[in-house]
């Protein structure tokens, strides 16, 4: 992970990154702000970028959330090389038809004895008395590390749905995450976790999908919100099981709201699909992204008129607030039209 002189690429790789949004909800300006930035980084590293649309949360999955999302995105001018509807040499770009891949990986981790069957309910490790926190939430106490001989057997012991696979992270492990943005994160096994990496029946969790799919697609770096960053020491335990080194990392800081909670309805209306309802123009858009990233312009009409000025270093590493009555003023909207 460490980046040659002249180049931000491990032992001079291409540079490939992704855009990985999900579609559980509109895009709104949090999101397109670290996108924007993803795009930054591969077209200044003349690398390649994909999209692949992370549909695994299925509860949350909205019907056409994902057309709506290419739009919008496409609307600010960002685009992609390989990606559902262009197609490219990793398809599909849709996680919800790569399980085969999952299963493989599974089949993987499981015979290198990284694997354990678990029969706890969420309930049970937020429960847990004995639950010390880790590094985003309960930590879980290992009830079942070593109480069954195989899945079917948690799964009969489980209460229904609640079978699941856990990751065992060895006691001895310590990650140390170097990021090329965030301050590093020493990851001890102890605040880790054995972690869940796929629930019961077909739908493989979060952290194994991801790893999968950005070892298969070739993803150099990493570019996302620091909400994911306690994630990052679980995916780089993955990677290595896995036999690979793990891509770069850049987390960036979320967009906030004057109260420094993460955007939401109480900020007003943030989507992109209401800020283009509103009448704003593309280009004043990225001009209020550019300057949030460091960089001293008005209105920007196309992303590419940022390739030169754009530096991750003048980027401000503190979240990024968002006023919301100065927001609409600055990207040419009545403030009432996003009900701020
Ligand atoms: N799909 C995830 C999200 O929208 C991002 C996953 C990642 O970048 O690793 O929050």
């Amino acid at each position: 992970m460490t980046a040659l002189p002249g180049t931000h690429e491990p032992r001079g790789r291409p540079y490939v990154g992704r855009l990985a949004p999900s579609p559980t909800g509109a895009l709104h300006v949090g999101n397109v702000r670290t996108f924007l930035v993803a795009w930054l980084r591969a077209r200044q590293e003349d690398g390649r970028l994909l999209l692949r649309i992370e549909d695994l949360d299925h509860p949350k999955v909205k019907r056409g959330a994902s057309r709506a999302l290419l739009e919008d995105l496409r609307w600010l001018g960002l685009d992609w090389d390989e990606g559902p509807e262009r197609g490219g040499p990793h398809a599909p770009y849709v996680q919800s038809r790569r399980s085969a891949h999952y299963r493989r990986a599974l089949g993987r981790l499981a015979a290198g004895g990284h694997l354990y069957a678990c029969s706890c309910t969420r309930r049970d490790v937020t429960s847990s008395a004995s639950a010390p926190h880790g590094l985003d939430g309960p930590l879980y106490p290992g009830t079942c590390r070593d109480r069954f001989p195989g899945w079917h057997a948690a799964q009969l012991a489980a209460r229904p749905r609640a079978a699941a696979i856990r990751f065992r992270v060895p006691p001895q492990a310590h990650v140390r995450v170097r990021d090329r943005f965030a301050p590093p994160l020493d990851a001890p096994a102890h605040r880790i976790g054995d972690f869940v990496v796929a629930r019961h029946g077909a739908s493989h969790a979060y952290q194994l999908a991801v790893v999968v799919d950005d070892l298969a697609m070739g993803v150099t770096e990493v570019v996302r919100g620091d909400d994911l960053l306690p994630s990052t020491p679980r995916q780089i335990l993955l990677y290595r099981a896995l036999g690979h080194e793990p891509p770069a990392f850049v987390h960036l800081p979320l967009v906030v709201g004057p109260d420094g909670r993460r955007l939401a309805k109480r900020h007003g209306d943030t989507r992109i699909a209401a800020i283009r309802a509103a009448g704003a123009r593309p280009a004043a858009l990225l001009g209020w992204l550019a300057r949030s990233l460091g960089i001293d312009v008005d209105a920007v009409e196309h992303p590419e008129a940022l390739l030169a000025a754009f530096r991750l270093d003048a980027v401000p590493p503190e979240p990024c607030v968002l006023e919301p009555e100065r927001f609409a003023r600055e990207i040419g909207i009545a403030p009432a039209a996003l009900g701020a």
